[in-house]
């Protein structure tokens, strides 16, 4: 018997009746010692902790990153040293403005989170299925969810809020093409493109830095569902993307997506005709090549959903050694907000759970906080000097010094060469990039989700935003003033 598992409260004492209060009498009042009622209550009512204010919904899988190809004249990251390395990863798919129970097939960005355990510590690449994003200043990024959450007096989503917040903020409209055309309706997780979105820096061994950009690119091949398809989908199974990902893995298909990155010198960053750090536009592959780097593959899904996917904490302020930040606005935004996020959402020892934990040496003087769990350092001493341990800053890991092209305090000059051009990128992406049935999926999903603006401002906010799409490409904004029945007048075209 005392090999059996035994049925025990938290605290490991055994106990029997799992399913029956005790009372007094067989059908009186129930009994307040019988305190097995009380823990399994008090437990329950707190299995929930807050959910992520973005990025709610999504699922997760553990798997290996393997290098392919030498990109040491870039970095000295050790996870790039040697080709045929492997570190094991952990990647969380997500939808970006549902919550928790939402749909999968939501029309979305969809989040593309990479924890890398590497020996310098956990990278985390914290990027999108998209390259771009619809803001590039950190501070609209509040402004920017409220848009994509609930209207504060009907609770529900509003194609009027957005659309107001789209119209009045060019900067979007290239990821509102994106979010617009089939991408914005990816066939489950297995078949969307990553990319890192934000420009990193690397640092070779020399101490040389330059800029890059991360791709993550779908061996599995692009696959989106048309905006119909999505729409059934949602009510077939709203969870069609955590299903997929977790019916591929568990009959061993495994996905994969091969890393490649985009390199850009310091040079050639401070004469690109417009600013490389923003995150509303790419860098051209014809321009700056893709380089193949490595191949990331997903091959286990956790054994426990709330430990290791709810519980996952990503932190674009995570980089370790040859990798480091840019000026990119968005970027160093992040790098405070999302440390942040996690210790509100989870707790200040957040690190310490498994899924987040470092698997190689961690030292350093943190102590106490709610759940430090894993021995909180023990006897070890808790400030720095000290005279005890012979833990000490390993100077190689010293910071390149970062050049900087000012010392003004200023703010952003929105009509400065190289920072206002918001349509030459979203006209190519609709004139060279797109199909034709893509461009006409693009002009039917545009009309169909402005078709949702209402209310006093709907003939403002259309008009605003069809200008958008006028710089960007006449043909498409006739296309999409036709799709919602607006005569175009002079005024519109000369906007
Ligand atoms: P390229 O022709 O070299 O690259 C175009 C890129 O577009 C390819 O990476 C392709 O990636 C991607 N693509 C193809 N179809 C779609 C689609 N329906 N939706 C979104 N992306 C798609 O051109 P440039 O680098 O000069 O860029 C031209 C335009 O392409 C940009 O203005 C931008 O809008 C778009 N784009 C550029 C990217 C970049 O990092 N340079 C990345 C993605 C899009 P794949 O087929 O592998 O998915």
């Amino acid at each position: 018997m005392s090999d059996q598992k035994k049925l025990t409260t938290a605290s490991g004492i055994p106990y029997t009746q799992h399913e029956d209060t005790m009372s007094i009498g067989a059908r009186g009042p129930l009994l307040l010692q019988d305190f097995i009622l009380h823990e399994k209550l008090a437990h329950f009512n707190r299995e929930r902790i807050p959910e992520r204010v973005v990025h709610a919904k999504g699922t997760g899988a553990y798997g290996t990153f393997t290098v392919t190809n030498d990109i040491t004249q870039y970095t000295r990251a050790k996870v790039f040293n040697t080709i045929g390395k492997q570190t094991k990863v952990f990647l969380r798919f997500s939808t970006v403005g549902g919550e928790k129970g939402s749909a999968d097939t939501e029309r979305d960005p969809r989040g593309f989170a990479v924890k890398f355990y590497t020996e310098d510590g956990n990278w985390d690449l914290v990027g999108n299925n998209t390259p771009i994003f619809f803001i590039k200043d950190p501070k609209k990024f509040p402004d920017f969810i409220h848009t994509q959450k609930r209207d504060p007096r009907t609770n529900t989503k509003s194609p009027t809020m957005m659309w107001d917040f789209w119209s009045l903020n060019p900067e979007s409209l290239h990821q509102v093409m994106f979010l617009m055309s089939d991408r914005g309706t990816p066939h489950g997780y297995r078949h969307l493109n990553g990319y890192g979105s934000h420009t990193f820096s690397m640092i070779n061994d020399n101490n040389e830095k330059m800029y890059v950009k991360f791709h993550f690119k779908t061996a599995q091949g692009i696959k989106n569902f048309t905006n119909d398809e999505a729409v059934k989908m949602k009510g077939e199974d709203p969870d069609f993307a955590q299903r997929d990902l977790v019916d591929a893995i568990d009959r061993g298909d495994f996905p994969k997506w091969n890393v490649k990155i985009q390199v850009m010198t310091i040079a050639q960053s401070k004469a690109h005709p417009f600013n490389p750090f923003d995150l509303s536009k790419v860098w051209s592959h014809k321009e700056f090549p893709l380089i193949d780097v490595g191949v990331l593959e997903l091959n286990q899904i956790p054994a426990n959903y709330f430990a290791d996917v709810e519980q996952a904490a990503f932190a674009p302020a995570h980089v370790v050694d040859g990798i480091s930040y840019s000026p990119d606005k968005m970027l160093q935004g992040r790098i405070l907000a999302y440390n942040d996020a996690h210790r509100y959402r989870i707790g200040v020892n957040y690190e310490q759970l498994p899924v987040n934990r470092c698997p190689f040496m961690v030292n350093n003087y943190q102590r106490d906080g709610a759940m430090a769990v894993n021995g909180n350092g023990g006897s070890e001493p808790n400030y720095f000097p000290n005279s005890f341990d012979e833990v000490k800053p390993d100077m190689a890991y010293k910071e390149t010094p970062m050049e900087l092209d000012s010392n003004v305090a200023d703010w952003y000059d929105r009509n400065a060469e190289g920072e206002n051009d918001h349509y030459t990128q979203p006209g190519i992406f609709y004139r060279e990039v797109l199909s034709g049935q893509d461009k006409k999926n693009l002009v039917s999903n545009i009309v169909g989700a402005m078709s949702g603006i209402s209310g006093a401002k709907k003939s403002e906010i259309i008009n605003r935003q069809l200008c958008h799409f006028f710089r960007a490409d006449i043909g498409l904004g006739m296309a999409i003033a036709q799709g919602l029945g607006v005569t175009i007048d002079e005024s519109i075209m000369q906007h």
